[in-house]
C-alpha cells in the first residue's frame, strides 16, 4: 500500500489516522458486531454518535446557544436553494460574487425573489476579494450573502463584509474548521464537509435559531425547511449516517491537534512555503492578489498551457495527485486542507524547484 500525496479541491484528503480507525471498526463497531454502515439510525450507538459528533464540533468552534447545528444532505448546492426558501421573507437578498460558487447561489436565489449583486471580481476573473466595507446594501434586504473561501479561485474574505446590520449568511465549505470563526457574526454558516472534513454526501449548516420557522417561502417542500431537521436534531428521515461517523472522528482529530487555533497556524506555516516559493519563482505564478490569497487553495500557473499539463503529468508520476486546476480556469491548483501534512507540501515544493531547474 502506498497513499500519494492528494491535493485534491474535494472530495479530499483525510488524516490517515482518521481512516485506520474508521478501518479497524469497519466490521464490529465497539461491540456492536456491526458497521456504522449496517446500523440503524435510531441505535443507541448511532445516537452516541451524533451526539457527540454535535458537541466536539460546537467545543471547536464556540458555537453559541442560540445556534442550531444541522447535518444535511443534498451538497452544499442545496443549501443555494434552501437558505431564500427559508429566509426571503422580503424576497430581497445581496450577494457578493465572488467565484463560480457564490454566482451559482445568486442565480439559484433569483428564482425565489430579487437577488442582488452588490459587488463582484468577475472583472478580474475573481482573483480578488472586493473592498466591502461600504457596500450598497438594500434597504430590505433579508440576508447579505458570501462565500468565505473561494474554492476555484484561491481567495479567502479576511475580513467580513460590512453588512450595515442585516443578516450574513457565508458558504465555508473549503475554509470550513481551517481557523477560528466568531460564530455570531453570522445567521448562517454552512458548508459541504467533503472537502475539509469528511466524506462526500453532507452539509453541516449552523443556524441562528430565531431564523428556524414555518414561516417560509409557500411550496417549501418538507424536506427543505430548517425547522423539520432542527426539531428533529437532523434524523427527521434517515441521513448520511457514515459521514456524521466520519466527521465525528474528524472533530476529534482536530481537538487533539489543539483545535482551530492550532490548525490556523499550521496552514499558515504550510500556505507559506507554498506562497514563498511561487513569490521567488521564475517559472511558476500565483494566480491570486496577495492580500487575498486562501490558506486552502493555491492556484497557480507557468503561464504556458504545455508546461501547466507537462507539470501535472510529471508530479502526478512523482505521487503528487490532482493538482490540475479548475476546469474553468486551467494551470495548477494545490489544496492543502486541515488533513494535507506539512511533509506534502514541502514535498511539493521541492519537485516544483526540481521542476523549474529542468524546464527553464
Ligand atoms: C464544492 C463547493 C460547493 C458545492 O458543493 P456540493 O456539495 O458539491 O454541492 C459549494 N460551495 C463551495 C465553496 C464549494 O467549494
Amino acid at each position: 500500500m502506498s497513499r500519494v500525496y492528494n491535493f485534491s479541491a474535494g472530495p479530499a484528503v483525510l488524516p490517515e489516522e482518521v481512516l485506520r480507525e474508521a478501518q479497524a471498526e469497519m466490521l464490529d463497531y465497539k461491540g456492536t458486531g456491526m458497521s456504522v454502515m449496517e446500523m440503524s439510525h435510531r441505535s443507541k450507538a448511532f445516537d452516541e454518535i451524533i451526539q457527540e459528533a454535535e458537541q466536539d464540533l460546537r467545543d471547536l468552534m464556540h458555537i453559541p446557544d442560540n445556534y442550531k447545528v444541522l447535518f444535511l444532505q443534498g451538497g452544499a448546492s442545496l443549501q443555494f436553494a434552501m437558505i431564500p426558501m427559508n429566509l426571503m421573507k422580503n424576497k430581497v437578498a445581496d450577494y457578493i460574487v465572488t467565484g463560480q460558487w457564490a454566482k451559482k447561489a445568486y442565480q439559484e436565489a433569483q428564482k425565489y425573489g430579487k437577488a442582488n449583486k452588490i459587488a463582484s471580481s468577475e472583472d478580474k476573473t475573481f482573483s480578488y476579494i472586493p473592498d466591502c466595507s461600504d457596500l450598497p446594501i438594500s434597504e430590505d434586504a433579508d440576508y447579505v450573502y458570501i462565500c468565505e473561501n473561494n474554492t476555484i479561485y484561491g481567495t479567502k474574505f479576511k475580513t467580513l463584509p460590512n453588512t450595515k446590520g442585516k443578516d450574513l449568511v457565508s458558504d465555508v465549505s473549503s475554509c470550513f474548521l481551517s481557523e477560528p470563526v466568531d460564530v455570531s457574526k453570522y445567521a448562517i454558516i454552512y458548508g459541504g464537509v467533503q472537502k475539509n472534513i469528511g466524506p462526500a454526501g453532507m452539509v453541516i449548516a449552523i443556524v441562528r435559531e430565531d431564523l428556524i420557522t414555518d414561516d417560509v417561502l409557500p411550496g417549501t417542500p418538507t424536506m427543505m425547511k430548517y425547522k423539520t431537521h432542527a426539531d428533529a436534531n437532523s434524523l427527521y428521515n434517515t441521513p448520511n449516517c457514515y459521514c456524521i461517523y466520519m466527521c465525528g472522528k474528524v472533530f476529534k482529530w482536530l481537538k487533539k491537534q489543539g483545535g482551530l487555533e492550532a490548525m490556523k497556524a499550521h496552514n499558515e506555516k504550510k500556505a507559506k512555503i507554498l506562497y514563498d516559493y511561487l513569490d521567488e519563482s521564475k517559472m511558476f505564478h500565483g494566480t491570486v492578489e496577495k492580500e487575498s490569497r486562501s490558506l486552502m487553495n493555491v492556484p497557480f500557473v507557468t503561464g504556458n498551457a504545455d508546461l501547466d499539463a507537462k507539470f501535472v503529468k510529471e508530479a502526478k508520476e512523482a505521487g503528487f495527485e490532482n493538482l490540475k486546476g479548475h476546469r474553468t480556469v486551467g494551470g495548477m491548483r494545490a489544496s492543502i486542507y486541515n488533513a494535507m501534512p506539512i511533509e506534502g507540501v514541502e514535498a511539493l515544493v521541492e519537485f516544483m524547484k526540481k521542476f523549474e531547474k529542468e524546464n527553464m
